[in-house]
C-alpha cells in the first residue's frame, strides 16, 4: 500500500498499455548527454538515421546511465529489418536464424542491433507451460517496448535529440527503486521463466526492489523453470554469479525457492554449515574481484558451488571402500552429469572444474618431487586459491594452505628444507615396486 502510495507520488503508475503514446523525456529533465553512449552505439544510430530509419539505444545500457552505472554493452533497436541493417554497415552481418539481429563492428566495439519486436498473438509457438517458443515477428516500436520484461529496461536513447522515450514509466519506477513488470507478471513469467531470474539478478545488482505484483508470484512458479533449456540457464546463472553482486543474488534466490531447480542439492549444501561458507566465501571473493574489475574464471565459482556435492559422494564411495583417487573422479563424474541434467555448464568449463577439483588431493603431498611437479600444472594457481578457500571455510587444516603460500615464494634452498620427510607408506610403496620393476621405476627410486 505505501510502497504504492510512493510510486504514485514519484508519478509511478502501473505499466502503461503498449497502445499509448510514450513520454518523450528531455535531456534537460534525465541529464544524460550523448557523449555518454560508446562511440560506435552512437555512430551506429546515427548511419541508420542517415538511411531514414528510426534507431535509438536501447535497454540495460538506458537504464545503467540513469542510475549513475557503468553500461557493460550499447545495444540498438532499430525498424529498419536485418537485411536493411546490413545494407547501411560495411562491417555487419546477421546472426541468429530464429529471430535474425545484425552485429555491427564498430571499431573494436561490437554493436547488436535488433529490430523491433511484434507482439505475441494467436500464432506465436507456445509450449504446453506457455513458454514462447518462436518470437520472429517484427513490430513497432510500441511493440517492441511491451514485448521488453520491466519497465526500467523498455527505454529508448535517441542520441539525434538526446531525449529518452519511455513507454511504461519506467524512468519513473527506476526514480521510486522498483522493478516493475511489464504486463500481467504471471503471464510474463510463463512466457519465458528466466524473466524470474532477472528480477532477482537486476534488482541485486541495481539496488532495486521488485515490485509486489511481480514479486509475488514468483514462489509459486519456480518450477517453471525446470522447462527451460539447461543451456540458456547456464548463461543466466553465470551472469548472476558474475554480476558482482553473486551473494546478494544467492541469498534472494533462496529466499524466493529459485535455487532448487538450478543447482541440484544448493538447498542441502547451503543448509550445512560448513557448506554454505565455503560458497559465500568464494562468491564474496568473486564479487570483489568483479567490483575491481578483476575478472573471474566461470570454472572456478561452479567448481567451488558444487564441491559440498563432491565430497559428499566420495565419501560415500570412500565408506564402501573405493580407493581414495578413483573415488573421487567417480564422485566427480556423478555430481557434474546430475548437474547437466538441469544446467548445462559448457564442454571448457567442466574441463576447468575437473582441474581444479582433481588436483586438490595432490596438495596433501608435500614430500619428495611432486610438490615441484603440481607447481608446473598449468592450472596450479586456480587449484591453489580453492584450496585456501577450503581451509577458510574450515574444511582443511590451515597449516596446509599456508604451507603451500610459502612454497611458491620460497627459492630452491627453502623449497627444499620445506619438503616433509617421506610418509611410511610412500617408502613402503616403492620397496613393493622395486619387487616388480617397471622399465621406468629403476632409475627414479635409485635417484631419490
Ligand atoms: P545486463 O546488465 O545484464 O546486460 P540487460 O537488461 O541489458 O542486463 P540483456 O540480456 O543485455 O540484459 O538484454 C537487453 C534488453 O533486452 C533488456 O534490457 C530487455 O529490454 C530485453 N530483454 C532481455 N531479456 C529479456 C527477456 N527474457 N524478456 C523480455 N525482454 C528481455
Ligand atoms: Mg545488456
Amino acid at each position: 500500500m505505501i510502497r504504492k502510495l510512493i510510486s504514485r507520488v514519484f508519478g509511478g503508475k502501473k505499466a502503461a498499455p503498449s497502445k499509448n503514446e510514450p513520454a518523450v523525456i528531455p535531456v534537460s529533465s534525465h541529464g544524460i548527454t550523448r557523449d555518454r553512449l560508446s562511440s560506435g552505439s552512437r555512430r551506429t544510430c546515427e548511419t541508420l538515421q542517415q538511411h531514414g530509419y528510426k534507431a535509438f539505444v536501447v535497454g540495460g545500457a538506458v537504464r545503467d546511465l540513469l542510475i549513475g552505472a557503468d553500461p557493460k554493452d550499447f545495444d540498438v533497436a532499430t525498424n529498419a529489418t536485418p537485411e536493411q541493417v546490413r545494407a547501411c554497415f560495411r562491417r555487419s552481418r546477421i546472426i541468429g536464424r530464429r529471430f535474425q539481429i545484425v552485429h555491427v563492428m564498430m571499431g573494436q566495439e561490437t554493436i547488436e542491433v535488433t529490430t523491433f519486436r511484434g507482439e505475441l498473438d494467436a500464432n506465436t509457438k507456445k509450449d504446453e507451460h506457455g513458454r514462447v517458443l518462436h518470437d520472429n515477428v517484427f513490430g513497432t516500436q510500441a511493440e517492441d517496448a511491451a514485448r521488453r520484461d520491466f519497465t526500467a529496461n523498455a527505454l529508448y536513447y535517441d542520441p539525434a535529440t538526446e531525449a529518452i522515450i519511455d513507454y511504461h514509466h519506467g524512468v519513473g519506477d527506476l526514480k521510486a527503486k522498483t522493478l516493475r513488470m511489464i504486463g500481467e507478471p504471471k503471464t510474463r513469467y510463463r512466457e519465458d521463466p528466466v524473466r524470474m531470474l532477472r528480477a532477482v539478478r537486476l534488482a541485486a545488482k541495481l539496488g532495486l526492489q521488485i515490485d509486489p505484483d511481480a514479486k509475488r508470484p514468483i514462489r509459486e512458479m519456480t518450477s517453471l523453470l525446470e522447462n527451460v533449456p539447461p543451456a540458456r540457464l547456464f548463461d543466466e546463472m553465470l551472469k548472476l554469479l558474475t554480476s558482482g553482486h553473486a551473494v546478494k543474488c544467492l541469498r534472494q534466490l533462496r529466499d524466493e525457492g529459485l535455487h532448487h531447480g538450478l543447482l541440484p542439492l544448493l538447498d542441502v549444501i547451503l543448509e550445512q554449515p560448513l557448506g554454505e561458507k565455503f560458497v559465500m566465501l568464494a562468491l564474496a571473493n568473486t564479487d570483489e574481484r568483479i567490483r575491481k574489475g578483476k575478472g573471474s574464471s566461470p570454472g572456478f565459482l561452479f567448481a567451488t558451488l558444487l564441491w559440498h556435492e563432491v565430497l559428499m559422494h566420495w565419501d560415500k564411495l570412500k565408506a564402501k571402500g573405493e580407493l581414495k583417487i578413483p573415488a573421487l573422479y567417480q564422485a566427480m563424474d556423478h555430481v557434474l552429469d546430475v548437474q547437466a541434467e538441469k544446467l548445462a555448464i559448457t564442454r571448457r568449463i567442466v574441463g576447468d572444474i575437473k582441474e581444479i577439483w582433481s588436483l586438490q588431493p595432490r596438495f596433501e603431498q608435500r614430500a619428495g618431487k611432486r610438490p615441484y611437479a603440481l607447481l608446473e600444472q598449468p592450472r596450479f594457481r586456480a587449484a591453489y586459491d580453492f584450496l585456501v578457500l577450503r581451509a577458510q571455510a574450515g574444511e582443511i587444516e590451515m597449516e596446509i594452505a599456508d604451507w603451500w603460500t610459502r612454497f611458491q615464494r620460497a627459492d630452491f634452498d627453502q623449497r627444499g628444507e620445506m619438503l616433509l620427510p617421506e610418509a611410511a607408506g610412500d617408502k613402503k610403496k616403492r620397496r613393493r615396486r622395486k619387487k616388480k620393476p617397471a622399465p621406468g621405476d629403476v632409475d627414479r627410486s635409485s635417484g631419490e
